[in-house]
C-alpha cells in the first residue's frame, strides 16, 4: 500500500491568513454597516503597467501565428530575459553574473520551496525570526525541521535567529552552525534591511562554516537607502556561498502573472559538485519554467518605459508606507520599517499580544492587519501593516487608528 509524506501531518493547523479570513468574515457578518479597510494584504493591487500589457498582447499574437509560435521555453529561460537581468540587475551594479547562472521561474515562492530539492534532508536550517513562513513550511514538508512543538510554536530542528528591536530587526550570527541560512532583506514582515558591511559578515560566516545562504531579495526594488545592498553578490565572496531569489511580483505587479528567477553562481559548490549544474538538471526534467508570453512581459519591465512605469508603482506604495509610518508614529506607536520595504512593523500597545491587537484594531477601527506572531515566535507582540492598499484607504485607515488611540 502506498504511504504518504507524513511530514505534512506535522504542519501546525490553520495557516495564518485563513484564520484572519475567518475572523474578518465573522466580523463583517455581525457588523454589515461597518466597512473594513485591509492593511494586511501581502499582495499588490495596482494593475500591470501599460508597457507590460502591450508586451503581453503582442506575445499572444505571436502565439497565434505558426511562424512565431513558441512551444516549450528553454530550460533556463529565454536569453532575451536573462540578458536583460544580467545587464540591468547585476552589471549595472558592478556585479558580473553570467546568463547561465540565471534561472527563470514562475516566482520566488516556488523557488524558495523547490530549492530544497538539491539539498540533503540532513541539513540544518537557520531562519530569521520573524520571517516569510514559506522557508520553514517547505523545509518541514521535506522533513528537515524535526518536530513541531505546539506550545513553543517552533520546530525542534530549526535555528531561529531572533530579529529584535535592539538589533534594528536584523539577526545576529548564530552560535550554532547551520548548513542552510535563509536571509530575506528587505524583510517581510519587519521591513528591516541590512547594510552591505553587515551582510558581508554573513557571507564571511557562511564561507568559513561551509554553509549556503539562500538570499531572498524579492523587495530589492523598494530599497531607498544608499548603503543597503540590492544583491548579496555586492559582497566579496558571495558567489561561493549564496543563492539569490528574485521576483517580479512586488516590483512589477506579477503576483498573479507569475515570474521570478534564481541565481546560482558556478563557483557555488559542495565538495566538487556545482549547485548550478544540479539546478540545471532539475530545470531540464522537473520544471517548465515560465511561459514565453510571461517572459516577454518580464522583458518589457526592463525597457526604459517599463522601468519608469514600475518605479512609479513602487513610489505609490512607498508613499502609502510613509503615510502609515508617520501617522502611527504621531499617534504614539513604536514603528519601524516602511523605508526600504512596503511593510510597517509596529509594537503592540499596552503589552497586547499580536492577536489581541488584531481583534482590537478590527473592532475599534475596522482595520485589518497581520499579527506578528504568525511570522515566527519573535513576532509576538508585534503587528504588520502593508502599503499595498489605495492611497485613500490608507489615509482613512490611519485616521481611524489615530482616533482610537
Ligand atoms: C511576496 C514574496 C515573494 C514573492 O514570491 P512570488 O512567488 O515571486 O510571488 C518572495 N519572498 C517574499 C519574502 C515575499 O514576501
Amino acid at each position: 500500500m502506498f504511504e504518504i509524506n507524513d511530514n505534512y501531518l506535522k504542519l501546525p493547523g490553520s495557516y495564518l491568513f485563513s484564520t484572519i479570513g475567518k475572523k474578518v468574515n465573522a466580523f463583517t457578518q455581525a457588523n454589515p454597516d461597518k466597512p473594513i479597510i485591509r492593511l494586511g494584504i501581502g499582495d499588490v493591487t495596482l494593475p500591470l503597467c501599460p508597457k507590460v500589457i502591450e508586451a503581453l498582447h503582442s506575445a499572444v499574437d505571436e502565439m497565434a501565428d505558426a511562424s512565431t509560435f513558441k512551444g516549450y521555453a528553454p530550460d533556463l529561460g529565454y536569453e532575451f530575459l536573462r540578458s536583460a537581468i544580467a545587464n540591468q540587475d547585476y552589471r549595472a551594479r558592478g556585479v558580473e553574473i553570467e546568463i547561465d547562472e540565471i534561472f527563470i521561474s514562475d516566482g520566488a515562492k516556488s523557488d524558495s520551496g523547490n530549492i530544497g530539492d538539491i539539498f540533503s534532508v540532513n541539513n540544518k536550517i537557520a531562519v530569521c525570526d520573524p520571517v516569510y513562513p514559506v522557508y520553514v513550511d517547505t523545509n518541514a514538508m521535506s522533513g528537515r525541521t524535526g518536530e513541531y512543538m505546539a506550545k513553543e510554536e517552533r520546530w525542534s530542528n530549526v535555528i531561529y535567529m531572533p530579529c529584535l528591536e535592539e538589533n534594528n530587526f536584523a539577526p545576529k550570527l548564530p552560535s550554532e552552525t547551520p548548513d542552510m541560512i535563509y536571509l530575506c532583506f528587505p524583510n517581510n514582515p519587519t521591513g528591516s534591511t541590512i547594510s552591505k558591511e553587515e551582510l558581508q559578515k554573513w557571507v564571511d560566516f557562511a564561507n568559513e562554516k561551509g554553509a549556503v545562504i539562500i538570499y531572498d531579495a524579492a523587495y530589492e526594488a523598494y530599497i531607498s537607502q544608499e548603503n543597503v545592498p540590492h544583491s548579496i553578490y555586492e559582497c566579496q565572496g558571495a558567489k561561493t556561498c549564496a543563492i539569490e531569489l528574485r521576483s517580479f511580483s512586488k516590483n512589477a505587479g506579477f503576483t498573479g502573472t507569475r515570474l521570478g528567477f534564481t541565481v546560482i553562481p558556478k563557483e557555488l559548490k559542495s565538495g566538487d559538485v556545482a549547485l548550478n549544474s544540479l539546478w540545471a538538471r532539475r530545470h531540464g526534467t522537473k520544471f517548465n519554467g515560465a511561459p514565453y508570453i510571461i517572459q516577454k512581459a518580464g522583458e518589457a519591465v526592463y525597457t526604459e518605459e517599463g522601468q519608469a512605469q514600475v518605479k512609479e508603482q513602487v513610489a505609490y506604495y512607498m508613499n502609502n508606507a510613509k503615510v502609515i509610518r508617520e501617522g502611527l508614529a504621531d499617534a504614539g506607536f513604536r514603528v519601524s520599517g516602511g523605508v526600504d520595504a512596503p511593510y510597517i512593523w509596529l509594537k503592540t500597545p499596552d503589552n497586547m499580544t499580536s492577536w489581541e491587537f488584531f481583534d482590537y484594531l478590527l473592532e475599534r477601527a475596522n482595520v485589518v492587519g497581520t499579527p506578528g506572531s504568525g511570522f515566527g515566535p519573535s513576532g509576538e507582540g508585534y503587528f504588520r501593516l502593508t502599503a499595498f492598499g489605495t492611497y485613500e484607504n490608507t489615509l482613512a485607515a490611519i485616521e481611524r487608528i489615530k482616533n482610537i488611540k
